[in-house]
């Protein structure tokens, strides 16, 4: 997949889900890291993620009204942990850790978001 491919599918997936023509992922499929049959949410995560590993994010421009995929911005964010500032997609020291025989959804309820 190249970068136009990329923004062709997630503009069209965009497109769905502003008019609603999608299933929207329930508690049930968050529950059991399933994603609804239509594809959509699960694409759009996807795409998300594709665009992550190469430190872009997707990007709406309104004055030409068109997806773009831009570096992704250095944003300091608050942490609940250590109740400092990390940028995005730094991990932080004091964060609990995941533990072996744990899904992320698993760590997600148990740890809380502030301390
Ligand atoms: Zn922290």
């Amino acid at each position: 997949m190249n970068a136009q491919e990329a923004i062709d599918a997630w503009t069209e997936f965009q497109r769905r889900i502003s008019v609603g023509a999608y299933e929207e992922r329930s508690f049930e499929h968050h529950e059991t890291g399933t994603w609804p049959a239509d594809g959509v949410e699960e694409s759009v995560a996807n795409l998300e993620t594709w665009a992550a590993k190469q430190g872009l994010e997707f990007c709406w421009s309104w004055d030409t009204h068109t997806w773009s995929l831009e570096p992704i911005e250095a944003t300091l964010v608050d942490c609940p942990y250590c109740h400092g500032a990390h940028y995005t997609g730094q991990v932080c020291p004091l964060m609990p850790r995941i533990l072996e025989d744990e899904t992320p959804e698993d760590w997600m309820i148990r740890t809380p978001k502030a301390l």
